[in-house]
């Protein structure tokens, strides 16, 4: 994943976001700052705050500044329900043309879990299916909404999915899909995934429907390696494979495209702890880890990485959700505490 080498001074694009957002990225900033290595960060709004300073829910700084610098870190903002705004994040991924949604699911040391020893990595289309957002009212009482599948997209995600298997030791990949009822669009997906792994005969390919991926994941998730999956099937199972390794505070994501790159945990903006400094840190900050080996600062991200590993083993310093009873401050405390030892 690594595009650029580790330089002096990396200039990054934040956007706290909002609901917890501020609160985990102030904290994730404070400890990758105390990994000592430089950052120069272009600070932006987004979201329903944003309009309201400027009228615009993505401000064209926003765009100038990861245009400029290739790289940003994003906490959570609000996509409204049922009507509003279209959501930042699948505007940003679509924008930048982040097709590639990396979500790697691992457990931590020291936290209880029904399924030790996971190591799942989803990958997810980032900017079509259901996604795109096309819907309207045919008549009142009736709405059509457009799923579009792209052989080039589909394509490009399987050859993504193959080529990291490859490169990182991954064994298997499992498409999952409904092509049984979805016929044509996940009838391509499928097809273009089945000649992308014809060039992959080292990798073993299988397929595998979504619901019955739901049951089998809960019964037996180590038959899984990486999962390649369209956009609102990845949306669904990552929160299902979430759980798996201790809930949504944990588990960190990356927006992939071909020379750009937005870091954001799988999570939302989780408005019913926001403000409380209760919140979780940890699937933005393990985020910030796999933003540290994409800008080339490959010491850091697995001294962080280590750093955070230690703070779970020791069970101590930890938030609510994961069984402690400290604050999103006093765990991003305890990680740099680790750092320094
Ligand atoms: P979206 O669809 O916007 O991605 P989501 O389905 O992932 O949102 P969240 O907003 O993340 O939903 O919140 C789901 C629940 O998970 C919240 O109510 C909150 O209690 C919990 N949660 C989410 N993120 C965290 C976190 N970082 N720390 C602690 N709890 C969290």
């Amino acid at each position: 994943m690594t595009v650029q080498s580790a330089t002096a001074e990396h200039q990054v694009t934040l956007i706290p976001g909002d609901g917890i957002g501020p609160e985990i990225t102030r904290v994730v900033v404070r400890i990758l700052e105390a990994t000592g290595v430089k950052f120069r960060w272009e600070e932006s709004l987004a979201g329903a705050e944003a309009y309201e300073r400027y009228k615009e829910y993505i401000p064209k700084e926003l765009y100038l500044s990861i245009d400029r610098n290739r790289v940003a870190l994003k906490g959570p903002v609000t996509t409204p329900i049922g009507g509003g705004f279209t959501s930042i994040n699948v505007t940003l991924r679509k924008y930048f043309e982040l097709y590639a949604n990396f979500r790697p699911i691992q457990n931590l040391p020291g936290l209880p879990t029904h399924y030790p020893g996971i190591d799942l990595l989803i990958i997810r289309e980032n900017t079509e299916g259901e996604y795109v957002g096309i819907e309207h009212e045919v008549v009142p009482g009736v709405v059509e909404s457009i799923k579009i599948i792209t052989a080039k997209a589909s394509t490009r995600i399987a050859e993504f999915a193959f080529a990291y298997a490859r490169q990182h030791g991954r064994k298997k990949i499992h498409s999952i899909h409904k092509a049984n009822i979805m016929k044509m669009s996940d009838g391509l997906f499928l097809r273009c995934a089945r000649d992308v792994a014809k060039k992959y005969p080292d990798i073993v390919y299988g397929e595998h429907l979504v619901d019955n991926t739901c049951m089998q994941l809960v019964t037996n998730p180590y038959q899984y390696d990486m999962l390649l999956l369209e956009n609102l099937y990845g949306d669904i199972i990552s929160d299902l494979c979430a759980a798996f390794v201790g809930g949504l505070g944990l588990v960190p994501g990356a927006n992939l495209g071909e020379d750009c790159a937005i870091f954001e945990a799988v999570h939302g903006s989780a408005p019913d702890i926001a403000g409380k400094n209760i919140a979780n840190p940890t699937a933005l900050l393990q985020s910030g880890v796999l933003m540290l080996h994409h800008i080339g600062e490959t010491d850091a991200a697995n001294r962080l990485h280590r750093a955070i590993e230690k703070v779970y083993e020791s069970k101590q310093s930890l938030t609510r959700d994961v069984g402690g009873t400290a604050g999103t401050n006093e765990f991003g405390d305890a990680v740099i505490a680790a750092l320094e030892n």
